[in-house]
């Protein structure tokens, strides 16, 4: 085999967009490859917009990548000169006391000296109006959190990567892939591709790419609604934050308003019907999933209304632990991986992509990324 490419990176979503750039970057032949053109809204990074925080209530274990992908997502924004791709409006989190949100934010927040602070009833009232704090619940603000503009960071993550030298090669459907001591080849609508290492980022298809790991990972779709506001309370530009809650009907979470007249984006963490195969996810409006929200709005948001601008479908791809699995495979070190993402992934993607040029390249990342590895879980199918 006489490789043309030295990395092959199979899906240029979140992850895959900045992995592109992060090898590229190294002076390496990379190409990319996806069955659609960039930030498309088929898989996992559409929608607008994306929460970015760091007092994470899943585990504090992610905070230093964190700190790592605010650093890589700054860098981003100045390279294309697009200040507007993370904008720092603030998270406002609530829940009760004995949670999973506010004892994970706290202890996240403790452990690693974050700034954050705890609002009494009459504060949020005063600082944040648009949302009402339910009783017996407690908040916290988060000023360092705020939104990415998903689909203009896989675009700039994109530009940058061509500017230093990546291929961009869409509308190609990769079918398998197979790696040996000689490289990797990847069969695809468009021919063979070869190369002397691979990295897998395919979102909601890496199961099926990676069955051969043997960890269960579930696609999940998730919808996302627009509802209109009774005023401006909600705007960006007025300071309104992002909201996270966690309710016993389940967590909601959501944006400011972008521009007047767009609506407040809202949408449910938990739950989502499972999905067979993500090309045939079901994107047609489902009632009782907008009922659930509109009721949620109207109970918390007195200046959002219950009529639906605009709604799409988006998937999320779960781990057995809702961890991310980032690592090499295990039979073929030659190929890398980032998968699982289970829901809250898009704001390590600028991390995610550099760790996954190090695993290519030295074969190891000093980023403290260890507990995303292959070795927690016990695969259930025999190495091949
Ligand atoms: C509704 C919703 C809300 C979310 N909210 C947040 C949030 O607030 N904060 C946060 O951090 N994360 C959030 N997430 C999670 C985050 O968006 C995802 O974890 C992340 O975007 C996944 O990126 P990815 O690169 O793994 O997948 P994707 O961006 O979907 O990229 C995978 C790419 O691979 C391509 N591909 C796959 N298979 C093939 C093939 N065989 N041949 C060619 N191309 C292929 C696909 O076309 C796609 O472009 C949310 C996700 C959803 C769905």
């Amino acid at each position: 085999m006489n490789p043309t490419y030295d990395v092959i990176v199979l899906g240029t979503g979140g992850v895959g967009s900045a992995a592109l750039y992060h090898l590229a970057a190294r002076g390496l032949r990379v190409v990319g490859l996806d069955q659609h053109p960039p930030a498309h809204g088929f898989g996992s990074s559409h929608g607008e917009s994306r929460i970015i925080r760091k007092a994470y209530f899943e585990h504090p274990d992610y905070v230093p990548l964190l700190e790592r992908a605010y650093g890589l997502w700054d860098h981003l924004g100045k390279a294309m000169d697009r200040r507007d791709l993370f904008e720092r409006s603030g998270l406002l989190q609530i829940g009760p006391a004995d949670g999973v949100v506010i004892p994970g934010v706290m202890e996240s927040a403790a452990r690693h000296g974050l700034g954050l602070e705890q609002l009494s009833e009459t504060a949020v009232r005063e600082a944040f109006p648009q949302y009402r704090l339910p009783e017996g619940c407690e908040a916290v603000f988060e000023q360092d959190a705020g939104l990415l503009r998903v689909e203009a960071c896989v675009e700039a993550y994109l530009n940058l990567a061509r500017n230093a030298g990546a291929e961009l090669r869409t509308g190609v459907v990769a079918h398998h892939w197979r790696a040996s001591q000689r490289g990797v080849a990847v069969e695809t609508s468009s021919g063979v591709f070869q190369s002397g290492a691979l990295v897998i980022t395919a979102g909601a298809w890496a199961p099926e790419l990676l069955a051969g790991l043997g960890i269960p990972m579930e696609v999940r779709r998730k919808p996302l609604f627009w509802l209109e506001t009774r005023s401006d309370a909600h705007l960006l530009d007025g300071g309104c934050p992002c909201f996270f809650y966690e309710r016993p009907e389940g967590q909601f979470y959501g944006f400011p308003e972008l521009s007047a007249g767009e609506g407040v984006k809202l949408a449910c963490h938990t739950g989502g019907e499972l999905v067979a195969d993500p090309a045939r996810v079901n994107r047609e409006l489902d009632e009782a999933d907008l009922s659930k929200v509109q009721r949620f709005a109207e109970e918390w948001f007195p200046q959002v209304g219950d009529r639906l601008l605009r709604h799409k479908t988006c998937l999320y791809t779960m781990s057995p632990d809702e961890h991310f699995i980032v690592d090499r495979h295990p039979e073929h070190p030659t190929v890398a991986f980032a998968a699982g993402l289970s829901g809250h992934g898009f704001k390590f993607a600028s991390v995610l992509g550099e760790i996954l040029g190090d695993l290519i390249v030295e074969g190891h990342t000093d980023q403290p990324a260890g507990f995303l590895g292959l070795n927690r879980f016990e695969r259930q199918t025999k190495p091949s």
